[in-house]
């Protein structure tokens, strides 16, 4: 809808460029794959019945003259009434497919004689994106009224963005007038679900959701988004309404199944893509080793933003459209300025300007203006967060460059898919960080090209998640049972009671709860957070309050002489008062990072589900684990050495979550010729590559997970190795640990004994967030010690 205008074509196909990349000396040996992906073209279909001539006619108008197959599949299915999801690839229209549907429903409401016509809710996860749909959608109606009376009757459809940034005076207009509302879950969560009676002509004649870029709702806040679209469908019935839910994704390993979970309603998928897609040559590739030495004297990778700047300037010396995606604002801005003074010497300060960070948190203004001077060509590299994804349009680059793995398979594509127009050919390279999961992915091009992407996981009947949940629904309207305590899914019937007890909710009657206390009941969860009391990070000089960190984090990133980034700024914390729940900063720029150390506790409360591989077990359960934060250590940025190592003096946390662990007996190791010294260094290092890989297995986060390796543990009575979710009540990432287990951990212990290094290295068993300080390690030993795991797992 809003794809960029002619564009000039590449000189040449993207083999070239990428041969160009290798053909510099040194560089041969750092490409470890490529896949060339051939191209697809385009299938067309007719729109269905049932859609507003004034409708077709702007979309003819603005230049499409057809759909294409999964675009008129999905506008029939919603059309028909089923709640559908599209999990097609990047640029496919996805927003053209529900909003065909949408807007003529709501096209139909402008004619209702009395009363309030149809409304639509369209829900997006950032404020920039709720911002660039409202944009698309005027550009849309500038299109429709300039194409004649017929299209221009769509501009009677009134759209309002509501978010935090709606001034007060503007609110009550869009409650009362706006037919389509574009806000995100933070705000229905807050505002409009609480304040439901203010919303009830919306309530009432709501038609259709929009739930956009629907997989970034994973892990625990997806879990609690799917607990607010629980109490938005309880309203709506209320109210009278039954909307459809349309939901749009990346492409995900079956979205059906994750989009019911997240409803909680049944949703038809539509997965064929029938958007054309140019010749894509994706290469994998490897920074070499370097002369430096890391912790233990471990070798050191040549770092992936320092690799990715090569590259972008050589791309970019070469007129090829760049875009890298790397993980940090801070990572951006390095890679753009070294770019900027490769170029600066090879081609001069004006080649240099052709170069740009994007740095988030900018004005939609700034945006757009990037937008256009990559489009004209007058900037040729960008080096960008991920937080581009969401709020600035780049596709149709001739480049993308990916420093590091972006964590899941569905972003990878996402970020490659920005490169490559209709009719010509994209280079997509994906360049190694120095860790586990990189270097297996690298070097096992299989996992990346021929597996389906993952699929989303959270897990909505988390207690700790429901609680909150429950009590915010009570406040909106009293809970009744059975139906409302079916609708919020099995552990409601159990958690009444508790709330009941806690003084949180009053039963009466026997089949009513209510919330009778004085605070808002939508104030008990951050529904992004994590629970407990936040820490507010407030800047010492200005008191000026920058944010907040959760209070399970806190003691790890903004303890006393941390380096805490926050929207991509660098602070250094002068102090943690843990009272007060205050870290004050102030913003700095050291050389280094740093990385907190801890010992760590766990205790088994129960097994839920096991399996025997042999004499070895697999275990799935609820743990204790207790962590105290002890030091940390300063690492220098770019090379990563150590530069030393501070003590902390902060209290012990317990979290209690959902944990997989794996043992192996006594005699097992006897057998295999372990000696017991052996033990501690191999189970410490399976456990650290075994996280390690985990992401690649379920769409968590390394930092998402924690882990504990035990010689003898006093409530298994054996070695044992535990990976737990690292969000209280667990947010589904061990149980798919549990599931795939045997994948998982053939995959680590493919990863430890392919990786190049002699004894142990961050491309294979040690981890940056070791709270060990990496020690002791054994990497032989781990991969003696997981192949006797293995060897019972048939
Ligand atoms: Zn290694
Ligand atoms: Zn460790």
């Amino acid at each position: 809808m809003t794809d960029w205008g002619p564009m000039k074509p590449r000189p040449d196909p993207p083999t070239a460029a990428l041969d160009r990349l290798t053909g510099i000396s040194g560089r041969q040996d750092r490409l470890t794959h490529t896949e060339h992906i051939p191209s697809r073209p385009a299938r067309y279909a007719d729109w269905p019945a049932g859609l507003r001539p004034e409708v077709l006619a702007a979309i003819a108008a603005s230049g499409i003259e057809q759909p294409w197959t999964h675009q008129a599949e999905a506008a029939k299915l919603a059309i028909s009434g089923r709640n559908v999801v599209i999990a097609t690839g990047t640029a496919s229209g996805k927003s053209l497919a529900y909003l065909a549907p949408v807007l003529s429903a709501l096209l139909e409401g402008t004619e209702a004689k009395n009363g309030r016509g149809a409304t639509g809710l369209y829900l997006a996860p950032t404020k920039a994106l709720a911002a660039d749909q409202l944009r698309r959608l005027g550009e849309l109606r500038t299109v429709a009224e300039q194409a004649g009376p017929e299209a221009s009757r769509l501009t009677r459809v009134r759209a309002a963005v509501y978010d935090g940034d709606t001034p007060f005076e503007e609110r009550e207009w869009v409650r009362q007038y706006a037919a389509y509302v574009l806000t995100n879950p933070d705000m229905l969560h807050r505002a409009i679900l609480p304040g439901h009676a203010r919303w009830a002509t919306f309530l009432r004649s709501l038609r259709y959701v929009v739930i956009d870029e629907c997989h970034t709702y994973r892990g625990v806040f997806g879990s609690h988004v799917a607990q607010v679209l629980r109490r938005l469908r309880r309203l709506c019935a209320r109210y009278g309404a039954d909307p459809v839910f349309l939901l749009a994704s990346a492409t995900v390993a079956d979205p059906g199944h994750s989009a019911e979970r997240l409803t909680g309603l049944p949703v038809a998928e539509v997965t064929d893509d029938g958007s054309p897609r140019g010749e894509t040559v994706f290469a994998l590739w490897e920074p070499p080793l370097t002369e430096l030495a890391g912790e233990h004297g471990a070798p050191v990778r040549r770092s992936a933003t320092a690799e990715a700047a090569d590259l972008l300037t050589d791309l970019v010396l070469d007129d090829t459209r760049t875009v890298v995606f790397v993980r940090s604002r801070r990572g951006a801005e390095l890679i753009s300025v070294i770019a900027q003074e490769r170029l600066a010497e090879a081609a001069g300060h004006a080649m240099a300007r052709r170069v740009a960070a994007y740095r988030g948190g900018y004005l939609p203004e700034e945006r757009r203006a990037l937008e256009r001077a990559l489009h004209s060509g007058r900037l040729l590299g960008l080096a960008s967060t991920s937080a581009l994804e969401l709020g600035v349009d780049v596709a149709g680059l001739d480049a993308v460059l990916l420093a590091g793995y972006p964590g899941t398979r569905a972003s990878l594509w996402q970020q490659a898919g920005r490169a490559g127009r209709e009719g010509t050919g994209a280079l997509a390279v994906l360049i190694a960080r120095d860790d586990p999961l990189d270097t297996y992915l690298v070097h096992h091009p299989e996992s990346l090209f021929r597996q389906p992407v993952e699929s989303t996981v959270l897990d909505p009947d988390n207690p700790h998640v429901l609680a909150p949940h429950l009590c915010a629904a009570a406040a909106e309207l009293p809970l009744t049972a059975p139906g409302d305590l079916e609708l919020f899914g099995p552990s409601a019937p159990i958690l009444l009671p508790q709330l009941e007890r806690r003084g949180m909710l009053r039963r009466r009657g026997g089949t009513t709860w209510f919330w009778t206390r004085r605070e808002r009941a939508a104030d008990l969860v951050d529904i992004r957070g994590e629970g407990g009391t936040p820490v507010r990070v407030v800047e010492a000089d200005t008191g000026r309050l920058l944010g907040t960190v959760d209070a399970g984090s806190a003691h790890t990133t903004v303890h006393t002489g941390a380096v805490h980034l926050h929207q991509g700024r660098t602070y250094l914390v002068r102090e943690l008062d843990l009272e007060d729940s205050v870290a004050l900063v102030a913003e700095a720029d050291p050389p280094y990072s740093t990385v907190a150390r801890d010992t760590t506790h766990i205790a088994v409360l129960g097994t839920d589900r096991q399996v025997a591989w042999g004499e070895a077990g697999l275990h799935y359960g609820s743990v204790e684990v207790t962590n105290q934060v002890v030091s940390f250590l300063k690492r220098r940025l770019l090379t990563g050495e150590i530069l030393g190592e501070t003590k902390l003096d902060l209290p012990p946390r317990t979290l209690r979550t959902r944990a997989v662990w794996w043992t192996v007996t006594e005699e097992q190791l006897e057998d295999a010729g372990f000696l017991p010294e052996e033990l501690p260094g191999a189970a410490h290092a399976a456990e650290h590559a075994s996280i390690g890989l985990l992401p690649l297995f379920a769409t968590c986060d390394r930092w998402d997970i924690g882990g504990v390796s035990v010689p003898l543990h006093p409530d298994t009575g054996l070695p044992t190795v535990f990976v737990y979710d690292g969000h209280p009540g667990g947010a589904g990432f061990a149980e798919r640990a549990f599931e795939r287990a045997q994948e998982w951990l053939s995959a680590t212990l493919q990863a430890i004994a392919a990786c190049e290094c002699e004894r142990g290295c961050p491309s294979c068993i040690q981890s940056p967030k070791c709270g060990n300080g990496n020690d002791p390690l054994d990497k032989q030993g781990a991969i003696r010690l997981l192949s006797l795991l293995l060897a019972g797992a048939r």
